[in-house]
């Protein structure tokens, strides 16, 4: 055990010393290595690694610099073309030009003089250095694409093998040599020290438009809370009035959106996630991907190909930080890379990928280790010509139970191995037995309790008839067994304002019998048969009350609505029919009812920016928290729709729902005429899911290392019991592992993932998902094998979750700290030699910045007053719970130019990078992110296209309130549809479409998922984040 040293802590638990103070987390490299991961102070790079030198890394000047591997190329600014070149070429250093004079000239759109990338570096030329920066980096790219595979190999010593990986690549940016590194920032991202818009811009809290004030456009002078830089005072005069505006900016401004600045780096040089995600798709995509390698890495997510199992679990569910661990904690600690698996276990798999096989051994039930538990998998390994087994997890050597004894052939593999799942597949499923069942005896089917608000509001608004309309066809389609033809799943009817009716719908009945409980202190169930009926037998009964309901309340004035009491009543009820199921809960305001659970309206925007934000992440009262665990306990998960109009606390209605492992949506201030289709679809698509019920997951691993920490929509009684009361397809919980020991590399790190649960038919049955990684003590393997959508995933979480205990500001600061060290241990330990002004990133992950700058400008992380605390609370619990592609896709929106379709094609084009500087005017594009869905027209689109897609004549004609496309008989409008389509395949949530027009005030919130550019609140852009991620590398290295 080499344990010596090692923080065991989950990250951002530890104390932080420093923080609070500025130069926390940009302070000399002893200090900022408190944060982060490995967080541990003994490790440093400053310190000597044994067996390194420090001079292997030359930094200053008198380095020398490596001339580049054979057949690597190098890109100017000028001749960079972000895809393959030929190689060959010379490195072109770029000789410093002078600085511009103009230094606003070369900041994106959205910036403006008084609000430089990085504030905190505040002296009056420190605009100028980083233009001076920005135009004087240069690009060098050791052979993007597949040129160079042989060159690369060479420029690796330790190259990867047995894999088909695209060729090895770094990925250099370069300051001119001699160039002088600015003083470190402590704040980074520029979140703290921007200015801020004024209060009372958003006061209903509700994104969805944008009022049009012109405050918006304005930035008032609040002055710098604590932490901030003393020389922030020298902003004070530029910042204070409310004449600054964003210069050109928002709303007009033609010229900004019209191709790149001047004097600024070209976007083109830096590492393009677009070009990533297709160059992967050319040598990927359409290819059958078969796990058969340990370790090997799989395609992209973005990239389409079939999956096949042959012996690792698919992507689809378990995709990997690294492909690669560190052999030893102490290699762990000096990479700092996150070693972690998101596990999707219910993911769905296309039609032409086999589903899971099922085994049943009967009354014996499943195989496993005596001493770990282990299911008998693959990486079991027979012995003694077939009657015993060693586990590949604990080495324990197990006696091979006499039913299940096979052979052995001549290479010690068992006979039968390729006819058994279990033997032979990454993934599979066990029948479970009694044991495995709640009080051994055989699980219920499951049951869907529908909850309905019939206050004043829900019924005004015709969205209780809405509901109880889309019922009466949406109960036919409750998921059930391929083999069935019904299903198993029992429902169950409720509605609520003060007080809950609870309704018989028997068969037998005539009409629907309701019930009445006021007490709603103490919740009981008022009646126990009648209550949960199959569909099917209770057909007329139901479509009675459905139709009723509506007309029952039609008028009430009760507008106070209770909720926990409403949670509580539905477990019970499952509870007495003892069976797992789901609650849909369908509500629009905050409970302030005399009743457990009441919310009393705790918005605060004072507490943006002080050690108290974090208070808005969490509960409001604790009862909600014991609430989520009695759930957790009765198998009842709890699915939300949200109806608000304002402030409903969303940190405390939906932690119940984070807890059980349900669904939130929220509709803000809801229409029926415009936001229908969506909520619908929604509902329909929730109702349909796969899912398994009253789970609970278990990871297992080989020797060595151990799961630590979970994040996702989870419950956890101890440490390693993940509890769930229903995971649906969509749902993926992130592991984190740590070592407590050195691994060996012959055996690699084996991960077995085993969920019990019960399936819609009511059957008890335990999914198991294998894969086995590789382990080196070469840090350019671990590099090597990193997948960038699922770092990024892993650092959402953590930070989403770290924010509840710790300040924001702190959580950013780790987080790009954390990016830093990845990047500096990699350019000391496996770069070439080069010259201190390169940034060098691995190929792996070279798109890494992107991703994080975006993080660190999403909501969640930045305290804005404008943008509502509900949204933010919102975004975070949804992304806890997202699997790879999900956080993909919200972390990098898809920007596709639509004006250029080709018609004659089936594909979708390419996507663009997410920037505004891919506009143009004459173009019209679609942004999603999984959330938001934007049609963005520019002013000068030809009125033909207008014409096709509208059918209205002209730009100005343009309905903009409309949330869907006219259904047009052309080729075009029908490709349009059909893109629309597949962007919204496969997304959970279903993506309300927008249509906005270029100048056009709601253009704002389009801007804001533009991720590439400076954020309009204050985040940083792609470039200057880049610039100050090379300043931390460089301070760390130094
Ligand atoms: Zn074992």
């Amino acid at each position: 055990m080499s344990q010596q040293g090692y923080v065991a802590t989950p990250p951002y638990s530890q104390s932080q010393p420093g923080i609070g103070g500025f130069s926390a987390g940009f302070g000399p490299p002893n200090s900022s290595l408190h944060y982060g991961h490995y967080g541990d102070p003994n490790s440093s790079y400053s310190a000597p690694q044994p067996g390194m030198s420090k001079s292997t890394v030359p930094l200053g000047s008198s380095a020398p610099v490596g001339p580049p591997p054979p057949g690597t190329h190098q890109f100017s600014q000028t001749n960079f073309q972000n895809g393959p070149s030929t190689p060959g070429q010379q490195t072109h250093r770029f000789q410093g030009p002078p600085p511009p004079s103009n230094t606003g000239a070369s900041y994106p759109p959205y910036s403006h003089q008084s609000q430089p990338a990085y504030p905190n570096t505040a002296s009056a030329s420190s605009a100028t250095q980083l233009a001076n920066q920005l135009n004087s980096m240069q690009i060098n790219s050791y052979g993007p694409g597949t040129a160079s595979s042989s060159c690369m190999s060479s420029g690796h010593p330790a190259s990867f093998q047995g894999s088909q990986l695209p060729p090895p690549t770094q990925q250099q940016i370069a300051l001119p040599p001699g160039s002088r590194v600015p003083p470190p920032a402590n704040n980074v991202n520029g979140l703290c020290a921007q200015p801020s818009l004024p209060p009372n811009a958003r006061q209903d809290g509700i994104p969805g438009s944008v009022p049009p004030n012109p405050n918006l456009q304005q930035l008032s002078g609040q002055p710098p809370g604590p932490g901030y830089h003393p020389q922030q005072a020298s902003y004070g005069p530029q910042m204070a009035g409310s004449q600054l505006s964003y210069p050109g900016a928002f709303p007009g401004g033609p010229a900004q959106l019209v191709g790149p600045q001047q004097k600024k780096l070209d976007p083109d040089s830096i590492p393009s996630p677009i070009q990533v995600i297709e160059n992967d798709k050319a040598a990927r995509g359409g290819q059958i991907y078969a796990t058969n390698t340990r370790g090997q890495v799989p395609p992209l997510v973005t990239t389409d190909c079939i999956i096949q199992d042959q012996g690792h679990a698919s992507p689809r569910y378990i995709r990997c930080t690294t492909y690669c661990f560190p052999s030893s904690s102490d290699m762990a600690k000096q990479a700092r890379i996150p070693l972690a698996a998101v596990i999707q276990p219910f993911a769905l798999v296309p039609p032409n990928e086999a589903p899971l096989y099922v085994v049943n051994h009967g009354e014996t039930g499943p195989i496993r280790c005596n001493r770990c538990k282990a299911y008998m998998c693959p990486f079991m390994q027979f012995i003694e010509g077939g009657r015993r087994y060693q586990c590949g997890f604990c080495n324990c050597i197990n006696d091979v139970p006499p039913f299940f004894f096979q052979h052995l052939d001549h290479i010690g593999r068992r006979v039968d191995h390729y006819e058994r799942p279990e033997l032979s597949l990454g993934s599979y499923e066990y029948v479970a037995t009694l044991d495995y069942c709640r009080n051994n005896k055989p699980p219920k089917p499951p049951a869907y309790i529908f909850m309905i608000d019939v206050s004043y509001r829900n019924i005004n608004s015709g969205l209780v008839k809405l509901i109880c309309d889309e019922l009466k066809t949406l109960l036919d389609k409750l998921p059930r067994e391929e083999q069935e033809e019904s299903s198993a799943i029992r429902v169950g009817f409720v509605t609520y304002n003060k007080v809950l009716h609870f309704f018989n719908v028997k068969s037998s009945l005539a009409q629907p019998q309701m019930m009445v409980v006021s007490d709603v202190g103490e919740v009981f169930v008022p009646l126990l048969d009648g209550f949960l009926v199959n569909f099917q037998e209770s057909r007329s009964v139901v479509i009675n009350l459905l139709d009723q309901i509506p007309e029952m309340f039609a008028d009430t004035n009760e507008s106070e609505t209770i909720f926990a009491p409403v949670i509580q009543a539905g477990m019970e009820a499952l509870k007495a029919a003892e069976c797992a199921g789901k609650l849909f809960i369908f509500h629009s305001s905050l409970p302030t009812a005399e009743a457990p659970g009441k919310l009393r309206n705790r918005d605060d925007k004072k507490l943006l920016n002080t050690d108290k934000e974090k208070t808005l992440f969490q509960p409001q009262v604790n009862s909600y928290e014991a609430l989520a665990r009695d759930c957790v306990a009765n198998g009842c998960c709890v699915n939300l729709f949200l109806f608000p109009n304002q402030y409903v606390d969303v940190a405390s209605m939906g932690l119940v729902t984070m807890y059980t492992g349900g669904t939130l949506y929220k509709y803000n201030n809801f229409q029926l005429s415009s936001d229908s289709l969506q909520f619908l679809a929604d509902l329909r698509k929730d109702i349909e899911k796969k899912t398994g019920f009253d789970a609970i997951m278990r990871i297992r691993t080989s020797t060595g290392f151990r799961a630590t920490d979970f994040f996702g929509a989870i419950y956890m009684n101890n440490t390693t019991d993940v509890e769930m009361a229903a995971v649906d397809c969509d749902k993926a919980v992130t592991v984190e592992f740590k070592h407590d020991d050195k691994l060996n590399e012959d055996s690699g790190a084996l991960i077995q993932c085993a969920v019990l649960y019960t399936s819609i038919s009511g059957q008890r049955r335990l999914r198991i998902h294998n894969i086995g990684l590789n382990c080196s003590s070469q840090l350019a393997d671990i590099y090597k094998t990193c997948e960038t959508d699922a770092l990024i995933n892993f650092f959402a979480k953590s930070a989403f979750k770290a924010i509840l205990s710790q300040p924001l500001k702190t959580v950013r600061e780790i987080l790009v700290n954390q990016t830093a060290h990845m990047l500096a241990c990699y350019r000391k330990n496996c770069a070439n030699p080069s010259a201190v002004s390169q940034l060098i990133l691995p190929d792996a992950m070279k798109v890494l910045p992107v991703y994080m700058n975006s993080l660190l400008k999403s909501c969640v992380l930045v305290g804005r007053p404008e943008i509502p605390t509900d949204e933010r609370a919102y975004h975070r619990q949804l992304v806890m719970s997202m699997g790879v592609a999900d956080t993909q896709l919200f972390f990098y929106p898809l920007l596709l130019p639509i004006h250029s379709l080709d018609l004659k094609s089936d594909t979708i084009p390419a996507a663009v990078r997410c920037s505004e500087e891919r506009l143009s005017e004459g173009g019209v594009f679609i942004l999603a992110n999984g959330l938001s869905l934007f049609l963005w027209l520019g002013v000068s689109v030809p009125p033909e296209l207008i014409q096709g897609l509208f059918n209205v004549p002209s730009f100005a004609h343009i309905n903009t309130e409309a949330t869907l496309l006219p259904d047009l008989d052309n080729p075009f409008s029908q490709k349009l549809k059909s893109v629309l389509e597949h962007i919204q395949n496969q997304r959970p949530y279903t993506m309300k479409l927008i249509i906005v027009k270029q100048r056009e005030q709601p253009e704002m919130l389009f801007r804001q998922l533009l991720i590439e550019d400076k954020s309009i609140y204050g985040g940083a852009s792609y470039v200057d984040f880049l610039c100050c991620v090379h300043r931390e590398i460089c301070q760390l290295l130094s």
